[in-house]
């Protein structure tokens, strides 16, 4: 494994390197000028350790390899991070690229050290560029989701700013892959971050590799501009640093030209010439207070004209990375446009330091002040959850949630899965594929077997069992998040419970054709046929469902195929058969208005009245004679105008049928829909509709089964409902008032 390595050792051991060594002198010296009060001895330990592990390597430029992590430590302490990110600058590549392993790391380095090299060797890991990973946001999302320490982002910021500086050697091919990947994923995370410095210098690299031809072009084209602006800039610097220290406003006043990847995006998006970039020439003035940021944009707005639309506060209105600044653009001398910027030396860090910022004033020489103002911007920047007690404290240990929404999982081949967050393994199966889905059986996450409603975290490993023949259970109804996941399931469920409702009506149909001595097999299928579709059905399987489902009865279907034996057999019948199935005869009436014949009657809607209820009816506008029951509450509100009541009463006709809505609660156990079925069938109601569902708002496996059924009265909805209440497993049957 790794060799022994004598930590004591004052002088590391670097592979006798000692331009390496004094470069890491030098880094000593800044870092020690930076943070006087820290100790030393973890630098120079993970100098040693690194050194002696990356003996032999070299970088494809042909330098020795402990090179790069050695800048990428420089690069940090430029950042002025602390001494954690340093060390992890300095061992990043150990545990990916040597012998080394994380334990070893954890005993020598600490905790601390060993979770940022962790971090940073899990980010290495990741196979951003395979086929279906070209998302860039979801890239930088996961990518920033995955840490829970924001040092392992700045160490990989500066790794990869390192090997951008650094990337001349390296073939056509691996430069285009890398300065894309910076430019998708890198650069916007700096931005995000609000790192400025960062992000320029990334996307500069990632523009000039990967298009060199664009890159020279503009390059050139700023040059030139520089060289005939250069004394039009120098002319307005000075005069507005008079008119500044007139006014007692102290300034710092810088004379920039913005940026080539800057530039070139402009002109490609706005389809302009240079010549139109109007900040292509920019001032910025660093002051001391906000107070003066105002003042000072008064004093240019005074001097030259300003371009409207064209000034922005951003110190009332931060962007959401928290820059703030005042901009403006404005005609100068000779007609010649440009654009000042101007900031509080505070603001002018945080612009472009962004998050490294706060390692700065760590030390507490700040006053309270300024640690509630940094911890506020955290706070928005990162939308954190914790509670936060102290905020040194709070930035030494600091974890991020950036996206607490989403949890990002993987394949085993390192395809990246996006779930909502509290997703499971079947979340996860069904939106790797359907099919994987229904036939999950199992998961494992990082290699161990885990419950189907495991809760996925960010970076779990996820392999999915699967068996042949496997379908969805409806228990993952209660736990899955996503709707995909849901819905394949619900479909699944639905078509399983079609084929039981299939094989149900097939046997009825059969059962009660030999009780009725039918001969079944003098019945010829295309007879059968026929009937299904007098039924509207255009399969067979279409009228065995309706019939197990109970929406007819097995003797209705065989009264239409063999009516002389039914009728035969039912004279036999010592009691009378059930009565017919429902049929309205127009030419009865269902309700009547007492003493009148030719109006228009209906029953309301909100309380559904159905034969043996007491009624009343009401005079609509237009519309005729609503008629509610008395109990509804409807009622008392209409019945401020008496003069339109009227008396209303059930006519004689008895074949008419009531639509009739029951919700069933019960416990979701096996059998009981199809014992719902038998005893309302056994009641003689006609079943329309039923569909049974989990009960949302109970985790119990309780079910809620809707049914829409044609009753002729109040009595026999009153059997109905004491059937079904004594069905072992119902819980409770309420009628639903709604009609529709
Ligand atoms: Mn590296």
């Amino acid at each position: 494994m790794s060799q022994p390595v004598n930590l004591s050792e004052s002088s590391p051991s670097n592979g006798g390197d000692p331009a390496l060594t004094a470069r890491f002198e030098e880094l000593l010296t800044r870092y020690a000028k930076l943070r006087p009060a820290e100790n030393l001895t973890p630098l120079r330990e993970a100098f040693a350790f690194a050194s002696l592990h990356h003996t032999g390597q070299t970088r494809s430029s042909g330098e020795p390899y402990m090179a790069h992590p050695l800048e990428v430590a420089h690069i940090l302490c430029d950042m002025s991070m602390d001494s954690v990110c340093l060390v992890t600058g300095l061992l990043h590549d150990t545990v990916e690229d040597t012998s080394v392993t994380i334990d070893e790391v954890r005993k020598l380095f600490g905790p601390e050290v060993s979770q940022c090299v962790d971090g940073v060797t899990k980010l290495a890991k990741l196979n951003f560029y395979s086929r279906e990973e070209r998302q860039a946001e979801s890239v930088r999302k996961m990518l920033l989701a995955m840490v829970n320490d924001i040092r392992v982002v700045l160490v990989k910021l500066a790794d990869r700013l390192h090997n951008m500086r650094t990337m001349a050697s390296l073939s056509r091919e691996r430069q285009e892959r890398i300065a894309q990947e910076t430019l998708e994923i890198y650069a916007p995370i700096a931005h995000r971050l609000g790192m400025g410095k960062i992000r320029a210098e990334l996307e500069d690299l990632g523009f000039r590799y990967l298009d060199p031809a664009a890159f020279e072009e503009v390059t050139l084209a700023i040059e030139s501009k520089r060289r005939a602006t250069q004394g039009v800039l120098e002319e307005i610097r000075h005069a507005v640093e008079v008119k500044l220290s007139r006014e007692n406003i102290p300034a710092r006043i810088e004379a920039r030209l913005k940026r080539p990847f800057s530039v070139y995006q402009k002109l490609k998006r706005q389809k302009i010439s240079i010549d139109q970039v109007y900040d292509l020439l920019a001032l910025r003035i660093i002051t001391d207070s906000v107070k003066n940021c105002y003042g000072a944009l008064g004093t240019i707005h005074g001097e030259w004209t300003p371009i409207p639309g064209r000034i922005k506060d951003f110190i009332a209105i931060p962007r959401p990375n928290l820059y703030q600044s005042l901009h403006t653009s404005v005609i100068g001398p000779g007609g010649q446009a440009f654009e000042v910027q101007i900031r509080t030396e505070q603001m002018h860090r945080i612009a472009e330091e962004g998050i490294a910022a706060h390692w700065k004033y760590k030390e507490g020489s700040k006053t309270a002040q300024t640690n509630e103002q940094q911890v506020a911007w955290l706070r928005q920047l990162v939308e954190w959850q914790q509670d936060v007690r102290d905020p040194g404290e709070f930035l030494s240990t600091l974890k991020v949630d950036l996206y607490p929404e989403e949890v990002y999982a993987f394949t085993p081949r390192g395809k990246v899965i996006i779930l909502p967050r509290g997703a499971s393994p079947i979340d996860f199966a069904y939106a790797i594929h359907s099919d994987i889905g229904h036939l999950c059986v199992g998961a494992k996450v990082n290699g161990r077997i885990v419950p189907l409603k495991y809760e996925l975290k960010n970076g779990d490993v996820v392999d999915i069992l699967t068996q042949q023949g496997h379908t969805p259970s409806k228990d993952w109804l209660n736990f899955v998040k996503t709707s995909k996941a849901r819905n394949r399931i619900k479909h699944v469920i639905n078509t399983t419970e079609r084929a039981k409702a299939i094989e149900i009506g097939e046997k009825h149909l059969e059962k009660e054709a030999r009780r009725l001595g039918v001969q079944w097999k003098k019945i010829g299928k295309n007879q059968v046929e026929q009937v299904a579709q007098d039924y509207g059905f255009s399969k067979m399987e279409d009228l065995h469902a309706a019939l197990g489902y109970g929406k007819f009865s097995a003797r209705q279907v065989l009264q239409q195929l063999a009516p002389e034996q039914v009728a035969a057999a039912e004279a036999e019948e010592a009691a009378p058969a059930p009565p017919p199935p429902a049929k309205l005869d127009g030419e009865d009436l269902v309700l009547k208005v007492r003493g009148i014949d030719d109006v228009m009657v209906y029953r309301a809607k909100c309380c559904n009245p159905i034969r043996g209820e007491a009624i009343v009816g009401y005079i609509t506008r237009g519309k005729g004679v609503a008629v509610h029951s008395v109990n509804c509450s409807n009622v008392q509100n209409l019945m401020y105008e008496v003069e339109r009541k009227i008396d209303v009463e059930w006519a004689r006709a008895v074949n008419e049928t009531f639509l009739v809505k029951l919700v069933i609660h019960t416990d979701d156990r096996p059998g009981i829909l199809n014992q719902l079925t038998s005893s309302l069938f056994h009641e003689g109601s006609n079943i329309r509709t039923l569909e049974a569902q989990p009960d949302e708002s109970r985790s119990d496996g309780s079910a809620i089964v809707n049914v829409a059924l044609d009753v002729r009265d109040k009595k026999q909805l009153e059997r109905i409902v004491n059937s079904v209440r004594r069905i072992s497993g119902v819980r409770d049957v309420e009628r639903s008032s709604s009609n529709s």
